[in-house]
């Protein structure tokens, strides 16, 4: 994995939200390389600045200090234009909310990202990816919450994404249904090849990771690399 290129280097990387009378420090030059392919578990307490790291790899927000490059690209000092073709051409985003159009079927909801993608796969294609093949028409009120997780990951990753960036995606999972959502992520990563990072606060997820970046405080306490990715499904919490 260490010859794989360079797909994120942040330099210093600091971010402070100033209101007013209160400065909270999110993070604190943090310093980081994340290579092409690679899934990497981000583990942290509440807190800690995972999502604010996330938001600004993915062109969300903004740093205070230092530096962000994607490949040749430095979000850093970017323009709003440039950050939403950034996000738009390179980014696939989860969350813990699911944020589907619930007038849309499973399949629509895809479709309505796929329709301006460049070279995207095509709705069926990205829902079977997530073991969706037999509810492409049903809609988000028809589907459970791991179902309409699957969803939104399979809208994710329909547009080949370079990177794959996922903020607590079983946040409001119980265990056998968040398994299966990292199944998904995992088969996602493996058969696509998308650099993909999951946020989680949850240190039994850092097993199914090549490799897990302990953020504390808003600087890395840990990065290390497991032997052997372990399959999802042998999981638990
Ligand atoms: P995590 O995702 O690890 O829980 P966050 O990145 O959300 O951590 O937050 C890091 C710190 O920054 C926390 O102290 C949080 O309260 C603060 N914070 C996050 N977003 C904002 C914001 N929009 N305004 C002010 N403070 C914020
Ligand atoms: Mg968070």
């Amino acid at each position: 994995m260490s010859d794989a290129p360079v797909v994120f280097r942040t330099t210093g990387l600091t971010k402070v939200y100033d209101q007013g009378e209160i400065q909270v420090q999110a993070l604190r030059g943090v310093d980081l390389d994340l290579y092409g392919g690679e899934l990497v578990v981000l583990l942290g307490a509440s807190g800690s600045g995972k999502s604010t790291l996330l938001n600004i790899l993915g062109g969300l927000d903004v740093a205070t200090q230092g530096e962000v490059r994607f490949r040749d690209l430095t979000l850093t000092g970017a323009d709003d234009r440039t950050l939403t073709r950034y996000r738009r051409d390179y980014v696939g985003f989860v969350f813990q909310f699911y944020n589907l159009i619930p007038s849309l079927t499973a399949r629509e909801n895809v479709a309505a990202v796929t329709e301006i993608a460049r070279s995207p796969m095509s709705p069926e294609e990205a829902l079977a990816l997530v073991g969706l093949a037999e509810r492409l028409d049903h809609f988000p009120a028809q589907l459970s919450g791991g179902e309409q997780q699957r969803v939104a990951i399979a809208r994710a990753i329909a547009k080949r994404p370079e990177v794959l960036l996922c903020d607590e995606p079983t946040g409001a999972l119980d265990s056998t249904t968040g398994i299966l959502v990292l199944a998904a992520l995992d088969k996602a990563n493996r058969e696509t090849g998308t650099t993909t990072v999951i946020i989680t606060h949850n240190a039994a997820i850092a097993a199914m990771a090549d490799r897990v970046v302990r953020l504390s405080d808003g600087l890395i306490g840990g990065d290390y690399r497991n032997d052997q990715r372990a399959d999802p499904q042998t999981l638990s919490w």
